[in-house]
């Protein structure tokens, strides 16, 4: 632990048990369940449970909290899987909830002998009615006073699949008056004919989520069992299971989840724009998943920084999705290859320029790396691709590109000035003829001449056509969820794809998931699904500057 940076809350706890010897190791979880692929909040909740570990020289499980047959499949586990090893972390154990099925069957046994649980005929309807309301008590279930052995023979029965799902349940006889809701008698057990991505067919029943998280902690020896503050009112339950079984004493402590803008993040929802085809899947590179941003070209540093910087908190906030895309800028600049691409081109022809002569400028890789990154050539001939929007007809006010007359630098190269344009029957500018100035090559200037402005180009015989694809927001509104369906806010421009872009020969062979800088244009990666050497696919990763500040600012 660095000594100038302060604790947080979690931090100070275990600090703490630490020091007064309650622990002599720390053991966290990180337990998703399996109905999804994880995303950027989960990224929060596993630095922090593999960070405090990792702090303290303590240990780390990944338990796949896989308790609802309905919901769960092995796609989402091996999804799960590769999502936390790509962010940089290694679990110790690698547990399943349902390889403790037999245990916590064991458990709910032990309660029924105490006397502390028995079985309700209930309807669903019926045992809510029972249950009150915050302000007006419960009332006993009918069956409440059944007799242990008349209980331990309907449990096992309901075991043996001799009831219907919904038939009966199993309850913890706890306080049908108690001010918390959560005491009020829960189902620890339910019916649920269902075919299980690990038990199979072994199992009818089901444990709840609070009759099989604090046993699986507690199976595993987690001294902190961490997760998000809408659990707080389940800790007395999740207590008083544990100190009535007389087992492990896990303790749970509660931490703000994290909430972006702009986006959803309930696992329910985004598997609705999978499943109705609002995106391309789970790894859409729109998507906050974390597969989705790995293939946008997000990095895992960038991700923990991004984790680290928002810090860890009891109260509920919103993080502005802009801080993510800084962090994600912050690590791209440094460890990306700069190149140049156009994306809407317009040829430059150079007239005294000699034809059929190409020349290898220098051109360092990566201003901000070690030793400039290395040195590329890059071939410059008579005929060049530049962006549209670098030139224009009649130049406003303070423009610094080019337009008849004006002046500009070519990135890496030379000066030149343009001297006329050629329209189409429609009007459409075709092409600009501009002359160059021999003397000012980059880094030989040598011509006295200062430009303002600076463009990129590609050179025409050389460049490569690549398909790009550019990303924008999925939501058009802040919080899509706060009213009305989320999906009629989907932004319906948040991708463009741009069919035929020209980059520079070194770009042709960019490996899956290679990240470049592309000059004046932004961050783009190279496809990690569809990308292939030879015929690449580029995701613009994040713009150079945050877009979306200028227009709140315009207002
Ligand atoms: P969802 O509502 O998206 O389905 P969940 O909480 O049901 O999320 P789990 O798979 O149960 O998803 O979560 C695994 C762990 O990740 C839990 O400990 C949970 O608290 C944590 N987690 C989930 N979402 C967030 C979030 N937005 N911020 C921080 N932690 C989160
Ligand atoms: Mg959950």
């Amino acid at each position: 632990m660095s000594e100038e940076k302060s604790l947080n809350f979690l931090e100070e706890i275990v600090q703490e048990d630490l020091s007064t010897g309650k622990y002599q190791k720390i053991h966290t979880r990180f337990p998703p369940e399996p109905n999804g692929y994880l995303h950027i909040g989960h990224a929060k909740s596993i630095c922090l449970n593999f960070g405090l570990a990792d702090s303290y020289g303590g240990k780390t499980n990944l338990r796949f909290d896989d308790t609802n047959p309905v919901t769960e499949e092995t796609e989402y586990v091996d999804s799960i899987k590769a999502d936390v090893r790509w962010l940089g972390f290694e679990w110790d154990g690698e547990h399943y909830a349902s390889d403790y099925f037999e245990k916590i069957y064991g458990f709910a046994v032990e309660l029924i002998q105490k006397g502390l649980a028995y079985v309700d005929d209930s309807s669903a309807e019926e045992i809510a009615a029972g249950k009150g309301t915050p302000t007006v008590p419960g009332e006993n279930s009918k069956f409440r006073n059944r007799s242990k052995e008349e209980n331990l023979n309907l449990f096992e029965e309901m075991r043996a699949g001799k009831y219907r799902d919904g038939e009966k349940v199993l309850r913890a006889k706890i306080d049908m008056a108690s001010p918390n809701m959560h005491m009020r008698d829960p189902i620890m057990y339910r019916i649920k004919h269902a075919n299980h991505h690990r038990t199979g067919s072994t199992w009818c029943i089901y444990p709840m989520y609070d009759f099989a998280h604090g046993q699986s902690d507690s199976i595993e020896n987690i001294t902190h069992s961490i997760c998000t503050l809408e659990f707080e009112v389940h800790r007395p339950l999740y207590n008083w299971y544990i100190e009535q079984l007389g087992i492990f004493p896990s303790h749970q402590y509660e931490f703000a989840r994290l909430n972006m803008n702009y986006t959803v993040m309930s696992k329910r929802k985004l598997l609705q724009l999978v499943q109705e085809k609002y995106v391309d899947g789970w790894d859409d590179p729109r998507m906050p998943s974390l597969s989705g941003m790995r293939r946008r070209g997000y990095t895992a540093a960038a991700i923990r920084n991004f984790c680290d910087r928002i810090g860890v908190q009891r109260r509920e906030n919103i993080i502005d999705i802009g801080l993510l895309e800084f962090c994600v800028r912050e690590d791209l600049n440094k460890i990306s290859d700069r190149r140049m691409a156009v994306l809407d081109p317009l040829k430059m022809v150079i007239t005294n320029y000699p034809a059929d002569t190409t020349e290898h400028l220098d051109s360092e890789n990566n201003p901000e790396a070690e030793n400039n990154g290395g040195i590329r050539k890059l071939p410059f001939s008579k005929e060049l691709w530049i962006e549209r929007e670098d030139f224009m007809e009649v130049p406003a006010k303070k423009w610094f590109r080019l337009a008849p007359g004006a002046m500009v630098r070519l990135k890496n190269a030379y000066i030149v000035k343009c001297d006329s344009f050629t329209k189409d029957g429609e009007g459409n500018i075709t092409e600009i003829q501009c002359t160059y100035i021999p003397e000012s090559r980059s880094g030989h200037d040598t011509s006295g001449i200062n430009v303002k402005g600076t463009i990129h180009w590609v050179s025409v015989p050389t460049a490569v056509p690549a398909e790009v694809r550019l990303y924008d927001r999925l939501f058009k509104v802040e919080d899509p969820s706060a009213e009305g369906n989320f999906k009629d806010f989907i932004n319906p421009e948040s991708l463009e794809i741009v069919q035929k872009a020209w980059i520079e020969p070194s770009l042709a062979n960019a490996k899956p998931g290679e990240h470049f800088q592309f000059i004046r244009k932004g961050y783009f990666t190279a496809d990690e699904k569809l990308s292939v050497p030879g015929k690449p696919i580029f995701n613009r990763t994040v713009t150079l500057k945050d877009a979306w500040a200028k227009e709140i600012k315009k207002g």
